[in-house]
C-alpha cells in the first residue's frame, strides 16, 4: 500500500511536442493518499487512462516523476510495482474456470494455496460469482467476464492500489449501482488506495470520497463531492458537475461590479479591487441553478426575466428563463408555483462566483 505522489508530471504521445496542446497530461502535482477512495472524474479524451496507465507502469511519462511512498517508480514495470488495473473491458483467460482466473494473480504472487482458496472464495461471495465459480470463462456473459476481471484486481490486498478504469461500462445499469457499492465495501475493508476513473458525476461521487476532476490533460480541481458543488474551482467543473450545471454568464466591470446584456451584479469591494488588478478581460460569473432565487414579485436586487419552459422532476422543477441574451437555470421545490412569464430573480452574493481567465477568483474572507 503506498502514497502515490505524481511529481511535475507530464507526457505528451509526440516525440517532439512543441506547444501545450501536444500534451495530454500537462505538467502536474498530485498525491494520491495511503487508503484513500478516489474518482478521476473527466470528458472522454481528457487524458484518465493516460495518468493511470503512468501510475501503473504501463506508459513512461515523457517528464517528471511517479513517487510511491517517496520513492521514485519511473523504472519499474507493473508488475514490481505491484500494482492491480482493471480496464474497461474484461481481461481473463477463456480457457481457465472462474476459480483460477481469480486465483491467477494469487498463484503468480506465490501465496500459499490454501490462503488462495479462502480469498478466492471471499472475493466471489462479494461479487456473486460462486454459481459459475467452476465454469470455464469462455461461456460467460458480458457481465460475469467483467466481474471476474474485477475480481482479478480485487484479490490480493497487498497491492500498491488499485485502478479501474471505467470497469462499468460493459455493465448492465442495474448491476453497476450494486457493483459501485460492493467496491465502496471493499474499500472499507481492506483500506487500499483505490483510483476509479470514470466519465460519470454519479458514479463517481457515489465511490469516491475525494473527486479529481480532468479536463483537457490537467486536473482542475481535487475536492469532495460538496466542495465541487459549492465551490467549482474551474468553470469546467461548475459546468459539468450538477444537472444542469452552472449557469456561467460572460460579464465585463463596470463600475462597482461587473454587467452583462444591460444587467449590472454588483460585487464586494475585495472583488472589485482585485478586478481592477487583472488585466484578463476573460470574465465571467457563475450560479448553480439551485442557488437562484426566484422571487414571488419585484425587489430590490431582483432581475426580470422571461421564464421559458419548466421541466417537472418529480421532487423539484427546474425553470429555463431568459435574462437579456443568456439562457439561464433555476430550480425551485416542487410545492411552488412557477411564476407565468415574467420572473423575478437574483443571485445571492454567498452563491455567486467570478471566474477569471475560467479559474475561481476566492475572496480570502469566505
Ligand atoms: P481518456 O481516457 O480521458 O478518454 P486518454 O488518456 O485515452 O483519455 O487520451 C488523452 C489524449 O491522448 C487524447 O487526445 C487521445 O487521443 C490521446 N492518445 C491516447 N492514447 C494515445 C496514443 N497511444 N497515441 C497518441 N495519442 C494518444
Ligand atoms: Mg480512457
Amino acid at each position: 500500500m503506498a502514497e502515490i505522489h505524481l511529481k511535475s508530471l507530464a507526457h505528451s504521445y509526440s516525440d517532439k511536442p512543441t506547444s501545450p496542446s501536444d500534451y495530454a497530461i500537462r505538467e502536474m502535482d498530485h498525491v494520491w493518499h495511503q487508503g484513500g477512495a478516489y474518482a478521476l472524474l473527466g470528458p472522454s479524451g481528457c487524458g484518465k487512462s493516460t495518468l493511470l496507465n503512468i501510475i501503473s507502469g504501463l506508459l513512461a511519462p515523457s517528464e517528471g516523476e511517479v513517487l510511491f511512498d517517496n520513492v521514485r517508480v519511473n523504472e519499474l514495470s507493473p508488475k514490481d510495482r505491484n500494482i492491480a488495473q482493471v480496464f474497461q473491458f474484461p481481461v481473463i483467460y477463456d480457457s481457465m474456470t472462474v476459480f483460477d482466473n481469480l486465483a491467477f494473480p494469487l498463484r503468480n504472487a506465490k501465496v500459499p494455496e490454501p490462503k488462495v482458496r479462502a480469498k478466492v472464495n471471499e472475493v466471489a461471495e462479494i461479487l456473486e460469482l460462486h454459481p459459475v465459480l467452476h465454469n470455464k470463462a469462455k461461456n460467460l456473459t458480458a457481465d460475469e467476464k467483467q466481474k471476474v476481471s474485477m475480481g482479478r484486481g480485487l484479490v490480493r490486498d497487498d497491492v500498491s492500489a488499485i485502478l479501474f478504469d471505467e470497469p462499468l461500462t460493459v455493465i448492465d445499469p442495474h448491476l453497476k449501482w450494486k457493483l459501485r457499492r460492493k467496491l465502496k465495501q471493499i474499500h472499507e475493508q481492506f483500506n487500499i488506495t483505490m483510483v476509479y476513473v470514470t466519465h460519470d458525476q454519479l458514479e463517481a461521487s457515489t465511490f469516491a470520497d475525494k473527486i479529481a476532476v480532468m479536463y483537457g490533460g490537467q486536473i482542475v480541481q481535487f475536492g469532495t463531492p460538496r466542495e465541487l458543488f459549492e465551490s467549482p474551482n474551474h468553470t469546467f467543473v461548475g459546468f459539468f458537475i450538477g444537472s444542469p450545471g452552472m449557469n456561467l454568464i460572460e460579464v465585463r466591470r463596470c463600475e462597482g461590479g461587473v454587467s452583462f446584456d444591460g444587467f449590472k451584479v454588483p460585487l464586494s469591494d475585495e472583488l472589485n479591487e482585485h478586478l481592477a488588478l487583472v488585466p484578463s478581460d476573460n470574465l465571467k460569473i457563475g450560479i448553480r441553478p439551485e442557488f437562484v432565487h426566484i422571487w414571488d414579485g419585484p425587489t430590490d436586487d431582483a432581475f426580470e426575466a422571461q421564464v421559458q419552459h419548466t421541466e417537472d422532476l418529480g421532487t423539484y422543477k427546474i425553470v429555463t428563463f431568459e435574462l437579456g441574451g443568456q439562457t439561464l437555470k433555476a430550480r425551485m421545490d416542487e410545492d411552488r408555483e412557477v411564476p407565468n412569464g415574467r420572473a423575478y430573480v437574483s443571485f445571492p452574493q454567498q452563491w455567486l462566483k467570478l471566474y477569471i481567465d475560467e479559474f475561481l477568483f476566492e475572496e480570502q474572507a469566505r
